[in-house]
C-alpha cells in the first residue's frame, strides 16, 4: 500500500474542532470604514506634491536633525513640512507648490551629516526605480580636446551612469548624470582612442559629493564598514 495516499475523509476539517476559525458573523460590532472619495482623491492631490527623501546611511544620519536640517537647506520654510516620518531612513516632505518641489529636485544632489540623500516624488513608489537614482553634476576631465563631441562624452559618461545633459565651458565638461545609488562611485576609466598610440586616463569629479567608501565606492557605508574589505 502507498503510506502517502491521502484519504479525503481524514482531510475534512471539522469546524467544531476548530477554535481559532473567527467567523465575521458572530460579531456584532464590525464596521468597515468607508471614506468619500473627495477625501481620497485630496489625499492623492496632497501626494502628488509630496518628496520622499530616503538617507543613505542612517547609521550615521539621524532622522529628527535631518528634517529640520534639510528645511533649513531648502529656505522654504512655510510652504513645505515634513508630514510623516516613515521609518529610521524615511521621511515625506509635503509641499504647498509643485514649483517648490521641482526646485529641489533640480538641485539634487543633497546631503545631511557628510552622507547624501535620495530624493525622490512620492508618486513614483510604485516604479521600479523609485529611490534608486540620484543626479549629479559630474565634471569629465581628460578627453583630448579633438576627440571631444556629445557622442564621446556620452559614452564616457555613461561609466557613471545615463547621461542627461552636457555642458562645456571652455576647456572643461561638465555632465549631469543619472547615477544609480545602490551601485559603487567610478571614478576614472582608460580610454583608448583608435588612432592614438595609447590610451588615456579620464577622471569623474562629481560636485556637491560627501562621504563614500573609498574601496568599493558605496554611497552607503564608510570604508571601515566595508564588505569588500
Ligand atoms: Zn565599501
Amino acid at each position: 500500500m502507498d503510506n502517502l495516499a491521502v484519504d479525503p475523509e481524514h482531510d475534512e476539517v471539522d469546524p467544531e474542532d476548530d477554535d481559532d476559525v473567527h467567523d465575521p458573523e458572530d460579531d456584532d460590532d464590525v464596521h468597515v470604514i468607508v471614506f468619500p472619495p473627495e477625501l481620497l482623491q485630496e489625499i492623492e492631490e496632497q501626494n502628488r506634491r509630496c518628496l520622499m527623501v530616503m538617507l543613505l546611511n542612517p547609521k550615521v544620519q539621524k532622522m529628527v536633525p535631518m528634517t529640520s536640517a534639510l528645511l533649513k537647506a531648502w529656505r522654504l520654510t512655510g510652504s513645505v513640512e515634513c508630514r510623516v516620518v516613515v521609518d529610521d531612513s524615511k521621511a515625506l516632505f509635503q509641499f504647498e507648490s509643485e514649483s517648490d518641489l521641482l526646485w529641489v529636485l533640480d538641485q539634487e544632489p543633497w546631503s545631511f551629516n557628510d552622507w547624501m540623500l535620495v530624493v525622490d516624488r512620492f508618486d513614483r513608489r510604485d516604479e521600479p526605480d523609485y529611490l534608486r537614482f540620484m543626479n549629479f553634476w559630474v565634471e569629465i576631465v581628460g578627453i583630448p580636446w579633438n576627440y571631444r563631441n556629445d557622442a564621446v562624452i556620452k559614452r564616457i559618461g555613461s561609466v557613471v551612469g545615463e547621461v542627461l545633459e552636457i555642458h562645456e565651458q571652455g576647456p572643461g565638461v561638465r555632465a549631469r548624470i543619472r547615477v544609480d545609488v545602490n551601485e559603487g562611485l567610478e571614478f576614472e576609466r582608460r580610454v583608448l582612442f583608435e588612432r592614438s598610440d595609447e590610451d588615456v586616463e579620464v577622471r569623474f569629479v562629481y560636485e556637491k559629493l560627501k562621504m563614500f567608501c573609498q574601496t568599493c565606492g558605496s554611497l552607503a557605508h564608510h570604508k571601515a564598514r566595508c564588505p569588500d574589505e
